[in-house]
């Protein structure tokens, strides 16, 4: 049987797979409010489910560490339920999962994201932990790696939280944290300012989620779907698995 789950390992079953793994993946989720129709565990849900599928493809070069279920989420923290990381302990985390790993023999690892929020303290710790340790760090909101799908079957104005794409990818990952009955368009604030530079190209505004939407999605998640899922993961998962070959044959120094 293929082992490749950290937390499912016994440590003489680590040794072994140690032999020929070079490359942890660290899947990063949240824990913050999808609207009406998706559980706040969304985000760890996909990064964890993701990052499973991705090993099983990559097999027998890459180990998965535990998910770190919480994320940096200040943004959602207007709606019942969200917890958030300071970005410095995002940070600290990654560190710590670093340095230990490390220890054992790992010197490539691609942090794997499932939420925006993660993806600056993200870059950050990834800037400074492979320097710091002399490590190889690799960093990804694995939706980017479907960007041809997001292109060609996504048509709602906004997109990218608790929209069609979302909720697709639930359906396939994880359909039971998915509230199909209750699944409704996001309910925008089309006079918000922070809306209105959501999608510059020159400039980021910080926001807070309840400015732009009432409900807490964006986008339509009425067009999500099990199809949609499927198509986005296999992009994803073709990029990635690819990505993860050349990464771990790269010889840098
Ligand atoms: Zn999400």
């Amino acid at each position: 049987m293929k082992k490749y789950i950290l937390p499912d390992m016994t440590w003489p079953e680590i040794k072994e797979a140690l032999k020929t793994a070079s490359i942890a993946i660290v899947p990063v989720g949240a824990q913050e409010q999808h609207g009406y129709h998706i559980a706040e565990g969304c985000d760890s849900y996909r990064a964890k489910e993701f990052s499973a599928l991705l090993a099983e493809e990559c097999f027998p070069k890459v180990l998965v560490t535990p998910t770190i279920n919480f994320g940096v989420s200040p943004h959602h923290m207007d709606f019942p339920g969200t917890i958030t990381l300071r970005p410095e302990t995002l940070i600290a985390i990654m560190e710590d999962v670093v340095s230990s790993l490390k220890h054992h023999g790992i010197k490539k690892f691609l942090f794997l994201n499932a939420h925006g929020g993660n993806s600056a303290p993200l870059g950050v710790a990834a800037e400074k932990l492979a320097r710091q340790y002399e490590v190889e760090i690799a960093h990804t909101k694995f939706v980017d790696a479907a960007k041809q799908t997001l292109r060609e079957d996504i048509d709602s104005e906004y997109f990218g939280h608790a929209c069609e794409r979302e909720i697709s990818e639930c359906l396939y990952l994880a359909p039971s944290i998915v509230r199909e009955d209750l699944i409704e368009e996001g309910d925008m604030n089309r006079d918000a300012f922070a809306l209105n530079y959501m999608k510059s190209d020159f400039v980021k505004v910080v926001y807070q989620f309840n400015e732009i939407t009432n409900n807490g999605n964006i986008g339509d998640g009425r067009k999500g779907s099990y199809e949609l899922g499927e198509k986005i993961i296999q992009e994803a998962l073709t990029n990635l698995a690819e990505f993860i070959d050349d990464f771990v044959e790269a010889k840098r120094e």
